[in-house]
């Protein structure tokens, strides 16, 4: 059999740890049988973020600045105990936080819906996508503590030296206060993200934040978004048969719970933090969650949601068997080769990705799954795989 040819490379961020196992195993057995594989490779895994001062990681966003297209593996984000595990320099940054700031995306999480694994909400019957945005808001905050009676003020100095003042709150005892903020051309980028990417994947958008009670702050983030849909998306979400509608964040949940699904949900960034942990859960589980980071100006980096797998890592170390779902990553990978096919035209391309994501799918209704799923499945008997079987089942299927 003649191999697919890719024309222009993907960009291939490794990571660490199990999931840094299973990326092997997915080249080896899935793809590189059936692809004349081009990527350009950086290693992300700590130790050569640690050789190269990060500066692999912002190499490799600057990459998908290029190609468009990247693919990642989880990584560590290095925290005191992993600054002595592996002896490093300095604690660098979470990767996903830089190559979100050189890229000023949206992340965009969806569930893996396959049957024999079934959500929570029972009417569910289609992927709920939650668009997180991910910049500002309590994440870049700043919080006093008040020691007793006294004003606090908001107080803006314009460049000029001009002041503008409004009264938070007149404490006659102790408390506390919170200063937050976003800016429009983050919003104006969240907005322009949803909107292509409800395009892309032709699905409906919803957004929803407290305008009714937060009339500046939260009112601002309704008006960006329905100024850009009025000026440049409301003629293609027409012709794409799609719509966009904001509502108030508590009429959002209620509707999502008796929705079928099949939408995608724009979320501020701490109800994006939050509700994307309640849908990924009541979905099954986060090994069975796709996430994307896409920009305004068009690039697409893949991943998984779920971490490096660390107590799986450990026992593999120790030769001990392993059963860690590769799912998340392999449609990683599908992800950003349909992507590249799309942007290149190359149709064998994004026809393999369909036939991969439904070998891998067809496995799992088959009764053959890993640990994770084996424990959750509501088919009988299932037959439980290690971590490299897994993957054996889905290439026999391919
Ligand atoms: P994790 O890797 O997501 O794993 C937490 C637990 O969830 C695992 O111990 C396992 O449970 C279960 N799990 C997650 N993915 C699974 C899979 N594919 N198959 C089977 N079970 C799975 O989170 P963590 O252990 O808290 O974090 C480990 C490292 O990942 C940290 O260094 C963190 O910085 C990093 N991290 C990276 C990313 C990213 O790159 N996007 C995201 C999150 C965390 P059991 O142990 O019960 O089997
Ligand atoms: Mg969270």
């Amino acid at each position: 059999m003649e191999k697919i040819k890719m024309t222009t490379p993907l960009v291939e961020m490794d990571g660490d740890e199990m999931t840094r196992i299973l990326w092997k195993m997915i080249k080896e057995d899935l793809l590189e049988p059936y692809i004349d594989l081009k990527t350009e490779y950086y290693d992300l895994g700590l130790e050569h973020r640690n050789e190269t001062n990060d500066q692999v990681t912002i190499d490799s966003a600057l990459a998908t600045k290029k190609y468009k297209v990247a693919v990642k593996c989880a990584t560590i984000t290095p925290n005191a105990a992993r600054m002595e595990e592996y002896d490093l320099k300095e604690m660098w940054k979470s990767p996903n936080g830089t190559i979100r700031a050189i890229l000023d995306g949206t992340v965009f999480r969806a569930p893996i819906v396959v049957k024999g694994i079934e959500p929570c909400v029972k009417n569910w019957k289609k992927p709920i996508t939650i668009a997180r945005h991910a910049y500002g808001d309590v994440y870049k905050g700043s919080e006093m503590k008040i020691p007793g009676a006294g004003k606090v003020e908001l107080v803006y100095t314009a460049e000029d030296g001009s002041e503008t003042r409004e009264l938070v709150h007149e404490f006659d005892g102790p408390g506390i206060v919170q200063g937050m903020h976003n800016i429009n051309k983050s919003i104006e980028s969240f907005a322009r993200s949803c909107f292509n990417y409800a395009l892309d994947t032709k699905q409906d958008l919803w957004f929803a934040t407290k305008d009714t009670i937060s009339k500046k702050y939260d009112h601002t983030f309704k008006d960006i978004f329905q100024e850009i849909f009025d000026a440049e998306y409301a003629e293609k979400f027409k012709e794409a048969g799609i719509v966009y509608f904001y509502t108030l964040i508590d009429d959002a949940v209620a509707r999502v719970m008796k929705s079928e699904g099949g939408y995608i949900w724009a979320c501020k960034n701490y109800d994006g933090d939050v509700m994307s942990d309640m849908v990924s859960s009541a979905f099954g589980s986060l090994a069975m969650m796709t996430s994307v980071l896409v920009s305004p100006d068009g690039n697409y980096e893949y991943e998984a949601a779920h971490g490096t797998v660390q107590r799986h890592y450990y026992k593999h170390l120790k030769g001990e068997e392993t059963s860690t779902n590769s799912v998340a990553t392999i449609f990683a990978w599908t992800g950003a080769l349909r992507k590249r096919g799309e942007l290149d035209g190359n149709k064998e391309l994004m026809e393999f990705a369909d036939r991969l994501e439904k070998a891998t799918i067809d496995t799992i209704e088959a009764g053959e799954m890993t640990k994770d799923l084996a424990l959750i499945t509501t088919i009988e008997n299932p037959t439980v795989l290690n971590s490299e079987g897994f993957i054996k089942a889905i290439a026999k299927r391919l």
